[in-house]
């Protein structure tokens, strides 16, 4: 039997729905949660994902302002940027669109942010908390994910977890928060042994690697969670395709991810999610 779809757009339209509420709640105690997003340079993927977080913050009722910056900015540009974003009153919360300019150091960059505005989830302090397991955010992809889990029904205790991917922003953080929920959790990368061994012992395999089909039908055990993070557009049909090979995998897994219309949109209610939250902290 094919598998359950778990549909990141019908889930993240239930959260932004929710959280509409919650700001309608705070607009009448005249609060208005913002976030400044700040954009450097000109690439083409990052403006659509800036463009989709601001939408997103119109459909709920948040204030939103945009920062662009051109290429050839300096470091000192976007630390002073940032430092009066820390300093604004008006902002809850600071999101920076990865990745930077070549030039740019990302990891300065990100530090500056104060960790009470780090929607993202990015500075030192909050991917320590992540890692205590006491947060204030969650990050935004993997927090995505784990909601998506949910969705399937599948308790999480006791289940073999393998994340494909050891990113700072997705494939760390997502293992521990599966840990967090009592998973057994393995995490894979370029230089993993047997992959296709350690994906098919998954219960819930999560993939972000940023490679098209990666994960193989052969790599899934029959009923398995399957999880798509993965963006990769195809260089002849220009068709945005996750990691997974996702005909072949439907056949066999329990449950899986699609995309476009998976993890992406959940990404963004969460990061929603964190700005109600910011207004809190
Ligand atoms: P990175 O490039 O930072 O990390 C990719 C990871 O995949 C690395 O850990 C790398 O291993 C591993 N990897 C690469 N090749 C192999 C291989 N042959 N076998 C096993 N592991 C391999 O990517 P990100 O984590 O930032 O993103 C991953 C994907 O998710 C991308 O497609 C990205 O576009 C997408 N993404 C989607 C989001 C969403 O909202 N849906 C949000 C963020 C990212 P090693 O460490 O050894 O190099």
């Amino acid at each position: 039997m094919p598998a359950k779809v778990l549909s990141g757009k019908l889930l993240s339209a239930r959260i932004k729905d929710e959280l509409k509420h919650e700001v309608a709640q705070l607009e009448s105690k005249g609060i208005t949660p913002g976030l400044a997003v700040v954009i450097v340079g000109n690439d083409p993927a990052s403006r659509v994902y800036v463009n989709s977080k601001k939408k997103a913050c119109e459909e709920i009722g948040i204030y939103s302002e945009e920062y662009a910056l051109p290429e050839d900015a300096t470091q000192m540009d976007l630390v002073n940027l940032i430092t009066s974003l820390n300093q604004k009153k008006d902002i809850d919360g600071i999101l920076v669109q990865l990745p930077l300019p070549k030039h740019i150091n990302e990891e300065e960059v990100i530090n500056t942010i104060n960790p009470k505005k780090d929607v993202d989830a990015f500075h030192p302090v909050n991917v320590g908390k992540i890692m205590i397991g006491n947060y204030d955010f969650l990050p935004c992809t993997p927090a995505g994910v784990m909601e998506l889990i949910k969705e399937s029904g599948i308790e999480i205790a006791g289940k073999e977890c393998v994340v494909v991917g050891r990113s700072n922003i997705v494939g760390k953080p997502q293992s521990m928060l599966l840990l967090h929920e009592h998973g057994t959790v393995t995490i894979c990368h370029s230089r993993t042994k047997n992959i296709k061994e350690v994906c098919r012992k998954a219960d819930i395999l999560v993939a972000a690697v940023g490679k098209a089909n990666f994960i193989t039908a052969d790599m899934v055990k029959p009923g398995a969670v399957v999880i798509d993070v993965g963006i990769n557009r195809l260089e002849d049909t220009k068709k945005l395709v996750g990691d997974v090979d996702f005909d072949n995998v439907a056949e066999i897994a329990g449950a899986i991810t699609p995309v476009p219309g998976g993890v992406g949109p959940m990404t963004i209610a969460m990061l929603m999610r964190n700005t109600v939250k910011a207004v809190q902290l």
